[in-house]
């Protein structure tokens, strides 16, 4: 049934609109009590017709059953006067009346069809007992009634076995009467009444119809908004406030749009930035070029020379782009992590390994310390590129000389690597800034000392990848230190 009822909404989509419902059951709110009461009315016009008509009839009985005890007829059914009543009375009502003795025997029919003959039905027998009775025939439109004969023993005719007052049934008065003015009439008022019920029909459609547009207002507003962005026109915030309902879908709905503006501008910021960044190097590689083209007999150590800047501006370019490559590779999904047992403090050593020429250039000493053996599930790609960088930089901002000390520690639930350096530190304001993309204290000095900007935002997505955390304490001047915290063991399963 549910199914049936489903597929029935799903084949006729509009069944579906909120407006059409609403539609729908505006109008039937106001139209069934409308049906209801106009057969009410009716039909308690009729009962109350039928009522009216039966007490009038049945008088008009009563008396005439009187006369006929008065008139002798039962013995003697030629009284002119009697007769003349029951036919003014049968004409009146549109009716036949048929007056039945004790047995059974019907002596007078105004239709004259059945007289002499013998009437047995159980109303007759019940009447001939006493009792009165009275049946509405709806199909064919007549109320029977019928009415017992009965004298009452007077004084005077009273004898010892029939005592005064003893009530004497001498037979019945049967009457049909037809109820067809009550049915006219009936039907006249239901013309009318539904003359009436189509006019407030009509009324209601507009009524509903209207409604239904109004209530839905604001939700065709807010979607007509969001098709509005959809296909590509501004992204205007919607300022008006409906109901409470389609207020909280336009606030859900601005802040959405808010979001959409801030994504759309770090996004647009972040091209500008990598185009810039990009062009540098080529722009270099022009000058370059050109000034050895501009001159005619440029001596070879001359070529030799900008051919090596050169080379240098190409590492550059080829270092931003492996970096932006790591970083996109990153921004994608956690599903990438290759996860292993990892081995940290093998990993430092050999980091630091790797390092060490660097380090020796630049005067810088690098000292590992192990607080304990850390075997932790992670990435070992991505645990070297944190390693790598941030000690790559401790290194890098020492100014000339220094000490890099790499310090590797766990608890039950994290591993801890800190970088500490004596170098020339951060301070307070660009603290908060370094991990953006292409973020550099002194642009100048980072791109002479070969940066690119990217090492911390790549070194944060790899933390973050692990669920860690990355904290950095500086004093200018002083030195540096990062903190990066790891749990040891990685939500993903292990391979
Ligand atoms: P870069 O390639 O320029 O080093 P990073 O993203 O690695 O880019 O670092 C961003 C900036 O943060 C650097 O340009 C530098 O100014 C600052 N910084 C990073 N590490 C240190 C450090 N250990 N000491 C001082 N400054 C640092």
């Amino acid at each position: 049934m549910r199914r049936t009822i489903r597929n029935v909404f799903f084949r006729f989509r509009w069944l579906r609109s909120l407006r059409v419902r609403l539609f729908v059951a505006l109008l039937l709110i106001g139209f069934i009590p409308l049906v209801i009461m106009r057969h009410a009315i009716i039909a308690s016009y009729e009962d109350r017709g039928i009522d009216v008509r039966r007490f009038d009839v049945q008088n008009q009985l009563k008396i005439i059953a009187d006369h006929l005890i008065k008139y002798n007829y039962m013995l003697d059914p030629s009284s002119e006067i009697v007769n003349a009543e029951l036919n003014q009375i049968s004409n009146l009502y549109d009716g036949r009346i048929l007056i039945i003795n004790g047995t059974l025997r019907v002596i007078k029919d105004t239709y004259m069809l059945i007289e002499g003959r013998t009437v047995i039905s159980e109303e007759v027998i019940r009447g001939l007992r006493g009792t009165g009775d009275f049946r509405y025939d709806h199909v064919n439109r007549f109320i029977d009634i019928i009415v017992p004969i009965v004298e009452t023993v007077s004084a005077q005719s009273a004898t010892p076995e029939i005592p005064e007052g003893t009530e004497i049934i001498h037979g019945v008065i049967l009457a049909s009467v037809s109820s067809e003015a009550i049915n006219t009439t009936r039907e006249i008022l239901a013309n009318k009444a539904q003359t009436v019920e189509t006019i407030i029909l009509i009324f209601l459609l507009v009524i509903a119809a209207v409604a239904a547009i109004l209530f839905t207002l604001p939700i065709s507003y807010v979607s007509n908004a969001i098709s509005r962005i959809r296909d590509g026109f501004a992204a205007e915030p919607i300022r008006a406030s409906y109901y409470m309902e389609t207020e909280h879908i336009i606030e859900t709905y601005n802040q959405l749009l808010r979001r959409i503006a801030v994504i759309d501008d770090s996004r647009n910021e972040f091209v500008s930035n990598v185009s810039h960044e990009l062009k540098t190097p080529i722009t270099s590689m022009k000058v370059l070029a050109e000034s050895l083209l501009s001159q005619r007999d440029a001596p070879q150590e001359l070529y030799r020379e900008f051919l090596l800047d050169i080379a240098a501006e190409i590492d550059r370019e080829d270092r931003i782009i492996n970096d932006l490559l790591s970083l996109v590779k990153m921004d994608k999904a956690e599903a990438q992590l290759s996860i292993g047992i990892v081995d940290i403090n093998t990993l430092t050593e050999v980091v630091l390994k790797r390092l060490r020429p660097i380090a020796r250039k630049r005067n810088v000493e690098l000292v590992f310390e192990s607080k304990r053996e850390v075997l932790a599930e992670a990435d070992e790609v991505k645990i070297s590129l944190i390693l790598t960088n941030l000690i790559e930089n401790a290194i890098k901002y020492s100014r000339g000389s220094g000490v890099v000390t790499v310090t590797v520690n766990a608890d039950h639930q994290f591993f801890t690597i800190e970088i500490a350096d004596t170098g020339e530190g951060i301070d307070e304001d660009s603290i908060e800034l370094i991990f953006e993309r292409f973020y550099r204290v002194d642009k100048s000095h980072s791109r002479e000392i070969g940066g690119t900007g990217l090492g911390l935002p790549i070194a944060q997505n790899a933390v973050l990848l692990h669920n860690g955390t990355i904290n950095v304490d500086s004093v200018v001047g002083e030195g540096t230190k990062f903190t990066v915290m790891i749990p040891l063991r990685s939500r993903q399963k292990l391979p």
